[in-house]
């Protein structure tokens, strides 16, 4: 019995089977059925548009051969003319043993190689071919396309496309995750059918019908997984919470300097209502930067802990923690100063837990979280999550989400004795299929418009070859600073021995967390497939080299600048931080760190070195550090890339604010993988060992449609038939994606 599960070797034999465990990583007849060609080729279609180094996939026949010695050497070689009826190639083989009693007249065969040129004819030496029997009634033309993959070495093309027939023939039948009445519903293929369509094809709508029913079925199989959790969820239980009249939240409503904008009333009144049910929320708040999704989130927190709670923030960086405790704290005023002399009554204290504390701040502070004295714990997600014990944890929000997987919320929820209340905010606008996918599982709520009274950010772009257009850069800078303004730099790497020879993945090693993460999510010459971004092997610039050319830059003369990096010792990051936010750095020429969240309103100008080095999501985010207060932001992109591709993207960001519009052309740019997952395996090409947010062959720019489609029918499904019991395939495929996903987290440790 030949099943997905058979190994390869079984019928192929070992050498094959080798070649594509070895290269590709294909072990098991399903394995190898999801290899898909990556493209087809028509077979006679080649031989009349030819040029030199076109590489031809041809079916022709042998119209002449002959043998002849060369002039010099020994043995003899073979020169034989092909036809495909029109059109007349000639190949030269240097050693005619072992072709030439194959290559007769008459004898059809498919030709592989790369077009040259010889006594002004066209010629392929010694290219690749396989006979044709031309009996069994079938002559080659009418077989169909011609199914390309992607390289395997050792094997040639066909080979893989024989290996492929062969398991056919062999394969009696495959699974059918497809419930019948959605095939039915939809008009789809059979899963055998489909897979012969992808592998075998007699003509091209074939292909394309099995694609659409594949993709489906991906789609299927992940939604019904979410819905399930999602059921899931609707089952667990938690406590309720209610704020108390005449609490915190009141007090602290009545003291806030402006009025919430109606995005951010209706939000509010959402989470209100989903904290007092006793089903525990799982909500992701989009919003842009400067929304003002952190008050909301301030004030959900201080309705948990009126209802006798308490609330933890995470924050994916050391520098976001301390800010957010700043900010919180200042906001709160004497609110924080719960228990303490000259507190309010109705007060709580807001405890922070970062890896560079003292001891003893952090002991006491984690005592403030055990004993419930700090309604409001702030601190990264490593250090919440593991050493962090809580009195009664009522409601947990996630600063930005992207760093943040499923796995990371389910270990939250198994927090404490019953699963606490989950918000989880994002500032990276998120196109609509990769919510329903990969945070399918959560409600989402958005913040669509930014508090009245916000500047626009102007962005350019500008050519670094242009030295007086850089320099002008330089001399807008001193000008904000002399106006009373700050400006950030930022940089693709740090340098000084960062390792990072001028390629942002190397820089993988480095052991500052924040860029590392940023690195993994956004590193621009991510190898990516559709990957647009040529990244040449250029020197990036680095902090410490930008650094010193500013200081050199007499435009720049009199100015406070500094650096800042996530390899410099936590102290000295919350020191520069610091005096940043105080106005006493006038230009912070810094790495990704401040990336995310940063929150300096009197900064109004930001440069973006090497900008190329950076996604388009990244940069947009990036630009949100400028422009929070009253005054303008500027933002200038900085390149000395000439490649097209390049310089567009930047054009683009320049060209927009709409960060959903950005988010949409990133994850276009990109392809699928990236993007989302936030860390990717790696594995990538062969489309195979990718993690949670992946897909084979499902496109999260272009399957849109299908996406929604499955989302429907698997809901249907879920309320029907909960356990889907009467689906037993479908089941099945979704438990193996399920332990996929967790493999895949495994790996990623
Ligand atoms: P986000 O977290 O979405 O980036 P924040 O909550 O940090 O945004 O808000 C950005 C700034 O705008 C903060 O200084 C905040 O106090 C202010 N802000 C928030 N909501 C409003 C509002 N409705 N009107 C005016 N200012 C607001
Ligand atoms: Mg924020």
């Amino acid at each position: 019995m030949v099943d997905e599960r058979t190994k390869l070797d079984k019928l192929l034999g070992v050498r094959t089977a080798g070649n594509l465990a070895k290269h590709r990583d294909l072990v098991t007849v399903g394995d190898l059925l999801e290899f898909w060609p990556r493209r087809y080729l028509e077979h006679t279609s080649d031989l009349s548009d030819l040029h030199v180094g076109k590489y031809v996939v041809a079916v022709a026949e042998v119209k002449t051969a002959a043998t002849r010695r060369p002039k010099s050497g020994r043995g003899e070689m073979l020169t034989v003319t092909i036809t495909d009826g029109r059109n007349d190639v000639d190949l030269v083989f240097f050693k005619a043993w072992g072709h030439k009693d194959k290559l007769v007249p008459g004898v059809r065969a498919v030709f592989a190689g790369e077009v040259g040129i010889y006594g002004r004819r066209w010629q392929l030496a010694h290219p690749a071919y396989q006979l044709v029997e031309g009996d069994l009634g079938t002559s080659a033309t009418d077989r169909g396309p011609i199914p390309v993959y992607l390289q395997v070495k050792g094997l040639q093309n066909w080979t893989v496309a024989e290996c492929v027939r062969i398991v056919f023939d062999h394969l009696e039948d495959v699974p059918e995750p497809l419930p019948a009445s959605l095939r039915r519903r939809h008009g789809l293929p059979g899963r055998l059918e489909a897979l012969r369509g992808i592998h075998v094809p007699k003509a091209f709508p074939e292909v394309q019908r099995a694609r659409q029913r594949l993709r489906y079925e991906e789609a299927l199989v992940f939604q019904t997984l979410l819905a399930q959790r999602r059921a899931r969820q609707a089952a667990d239980r938690t406590t309720g919470r209610t704020p108390r009249a005449g609490g915190l939240l009141a007090a602290f409503d009545a003291r806030l300097p402006f009025e919430l904008t109606d995005g951010q009333k209706a939000v509010g009144a959402t989470l209100a209502e989903e904290l007092a049910k006793d089903v525990p929320m799982n909500r992701l708040l989009q919003g842009e930067v400067g929304s003002g999704k952190t008050v909301i989130a301030l004030r959900a927190m201080l309705a948990a802990v009126d209802a006798g709670g308490q609330a933890a923030l995470l924050a994916p960086t050391e520098v976001l923690a301390a800010q957010h405790h700043r900010s919180i704290t200042t906001m709160l005023g004497d609110l924080a100063e719960g228990g303490l002399l000259g507190g309010s009554d109705i007060g709580t204290r807001v405890a922070l837990l970062t890896g560079s504390q003292s001891t003893a701040a952090r002991r006491d502070n984690l005592l403030q979280a055990a004993s419930g004295d700090a309604g409001i714990v702030i601190g990264t997600h490593a250090i919440i999550q593991d050493k962090v014990q809580f009195q009664d944890l009522a409601l947990v929000v996630v600063d930005e989400q992207h760093r943040f997987g499923v796995e990371q919320r389910d270990a939250l929820r198994e927090k404490g004795t019953q699963p606490p209340h989950v918000l989880v905010m994002t500032a990276t606008p998120i196109p609509r299929t990769v919510t329903m996918t990969v945070f399918g599982d959560m409600e989402t709520s958005t913040l669509a418009e930014l508090p009245r009274g916000r500047s626009p950010i102007a962005t350019h772009v500008v050519p670094a070859e242009r030295r007086d257009w850089v320099q002008r850069t330089w001399e807008r800078v001193a000008e904000e600073v002399r106006s009373g303004r700050q400006a950030y730099v930022v940089c693709p790497r740090i340098g000084d021995g960062d390792g990072g020879a001028g390629r942002a993945r190397s820089a993988g090693s480095a052991s500052a967390d924040e860029e590392e993460i940023a690195e993994s999510v956004f590193a621009p010459d991510d190898d990516g497939e559709g990957a647009a971004v040529a990244a040449p092997p250029r020197e990036m610039a680095s902090v410490h080299a930008v650094e010193a050319t500013l200081r050199a830059n007499p435009a720049l003369a009199g100015l406070s600048i500094a650096v800042l990096h996530g390899r410099m010792p936590p102290e000295d990051k919350d020191a520069v931080m610091g005096a940043f936010t105080a106005g006493e750095v006038d230009v912070l020429v810094s790495t990704t760190v401040i990336e995310v969240g940063v929150d300096v309103p009197n900064a109004t100008v930001m440069v973006v070195v090497d900008a190329d080095r950076f996604g388009v999501s990244q940069l947009h985010q990036l630009r949100g550090r400028v422009g929070r207060g009253v005054h303008p932001g500027l933002c200038l992109l900085m390149t000395s890339s000439e490649a097209e591709a390049s310089v567009e993207r930047l054009e683009a960001v320049a060209g927009t604010n709409d960060g959903f519009e950005l988010a949409r052309l990133d994850l276009e740019l990109r392809g699928t993988g990236d993007v989302l997952s936030g860390r990717q395996s790696g594995g990538g090409r062969s489309g195979r060992g990718m993690g949670r947010g992946s897909f084979r062959f499902l496109s999260l720019v272009r399957d849109e449609e299908i996406i929604l489609q499955a989302r429907e029918d698997a809901a249907e499904l879920v309320a029907a038939d909960p356990e889907l019991t009467d689906h037993p395939e479908l089941a099945k495929a979704v438990t193996e994606r399920v332990d996929e996903e967790q493999a895949a987290f495994l790996d990623r440790g």
